[in-house]
């Protein structure tokens, strides 16, 4: 098979490399990828919006299947320019990718049927919403409809805070047209977990979950990231409360997709806060999530290609899914700044020294025959061990050799999962 990637991050490194091993597979191509992926896949200068474009691209060279992975392109509908064309693709319809590109759709949906979630309120006037935010009790989270690279949320432990953010979100625009619509929800407390699942309509195939680490330093202090860290499996977690999340939240909400004419195809990946009341959503996202793809798929023990196609056929329900029993951590390198501004072209060194950890490629780029830094969030280095502590001891070896200037890591990624 020729299969075609699109997107240029840690994520589709991951999903790349694990296409790789597939026997199945001839040649990869990916849409505009990274220095790391160019080592498995060959690189098309194409944009992931450049929708003409990509359906072109497939057609004249004769590509298989296609994979999306960011959030994006799937929510401006890349998923149905391909089957407009009659190109196999794996990732959800736009209809059905507005349960992530819409933080009110989403939250209505699972009001609707019943899904447990964080109470809430939405509002597309800014003085209804500051007055309602007034009556409220702190903490509290203002979050922005639409995508904003993942910086739309602001948990507010001060009424300070929380005015702050809903100025900033509606007044302020600081997140364009996508906090133009506010949701303000109930802070929900607990520790967090994400599920992600391969889902066709109706049929929920869970993989093993995992945990991201947002803020960007130790301790979970600081400002939000795209992900600092990721572990899995969750050892912590009983497995009596995962099977609760998947009965109660996740399958439920595909059926609801269905129930809507929005059947959901692709991954579906469930944020949520496992409180005193048992688990509750925070947030749905329609694709894999970056970094739980890098320590999710290097678990799978079953061909992946095998799954995208059943899942398009139809048939996801009647194949083998399964996961191999070592645990994996994976520790994000990123730029000195990030979240904030950051800078680009930094020399990396010490890749060659990652040993037998995995080193996926999130921001980076080739200049004049080096790899160097091209984002905030540069590499993610990741430990596969026979339990938490020695994935984690593998992927910090690993990380401490890999220098560039400025770079920064948090030091307790999984440690939750030791004590
Ligand atoms: P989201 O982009 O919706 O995943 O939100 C980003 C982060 O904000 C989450 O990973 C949580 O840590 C936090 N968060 C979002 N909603 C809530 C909530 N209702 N209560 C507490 N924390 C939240």
């Amino acid at each position: 098979m020729r299969i075609l990637v699109v997107g240029r991050g840690g994520r589709e490194h991951a999903i790349v490399w694990s296409l790789s091993k597939s026997d199945k597979v001839k040649k990869i191509f990916c849409a505009p990828g990274n220095a790391g992926i160019a080592q498995l896949a060959e690189l098309v200068d194409l944009d992931e919006f450049a929708f003409d474009q990509l359906v072109q691209f497939a057609l004249d060279n004769a590509i298989d299947l296609v994979v999306i992975g960011p959030d994006d392109p799937l929510a401006a509908g890349i998923v149905d320019a391909f089957e407009a064309a009659k190109i196999p693709v794996y990732g959800p319809r736009k209809n059905a990718a507005e349960i992530e590109g819409s933080k009110i759709f989403m939250k209505n949906l699972l009001k609707k049927y019943d899904i447990p979630t964080a109470k809430y309120e939405t509002f597309t006037d800014y003085e209804s919403a500051l007055a309602y935010l007034r009556s409220q009790p702190v903490p509290i989270v203002v979050k922005a409809d639409g995508l904003a690279a993942g910086k739309g949320v602001t948990v507010c432990f001060t009424r300070e805070e929380a005015e702050q953010a809903l100025a900033d979100t509606m007044v302020g625009k600081a997140f364009g047209a996508a906090g133009e619509k506010v949701v303000i929800e109930e802070f929900l407390e607990g520790q967090e977990m994400s599920i992600l699942a391969f889902v066709d309509g109706e049929t929920v195939r869970p993989m093993s979950p995992a945990q991201d680490h947002k803020p960007v330093f130790d301790g979970d202090k600081g400002p939000n990231t795209g992900g600092m860290g990721t572990y899995s499996p969750l050892p912590h977690i009983p497995q009596s409360i995962v099977n609760d999340a998947i009965e109660n939240i996740v399958r439920p909400t595909a059926r609801a997709m269905v129930a809507e004419g929005r059947p959901f195809r692709g991954v579906l990946f469930a944020g949520l806060m496992i409180t005193k009341d048992g688990p509750k959503t925070i947030e749905f996202n329609a694709r894999f999530g970056d970094p739980e793809t890098q320590v999710v798929l290097p678990r799978l023990k079953t061909d992946l290609v095998d799954i995208f196609l059943a899942s398009i056929n139809g048939r996801l329900g009647e194949i083998d899914i399964s996961w191999s029993d070592e645990a994996a951590v994976c520790v994000i390198l990123a730029s000195g700044g990030y979240p904030g501004s950051y800078p680009k072209g930094l020399p990396i060194s010490g890749l060659e020294a990652a040993g037998d950890a995995l080193v996926f490629h999130a921001g980076t780029a080739e200049k004049d025959g080096r790899i160097v830094t091209n984002g905030g969030r540069v590499l993610g280095v990741v430990g596969l061990g026979a339990d938490i502590a020695a994935a984690r001891a593998k992927a910090y070896d690993a990380a401490d050799k890999i220098t560039f200037e400025g770079k920064q890591n948090r030091t307790d990624i999984a440690a939750k999962a030791l004590v």
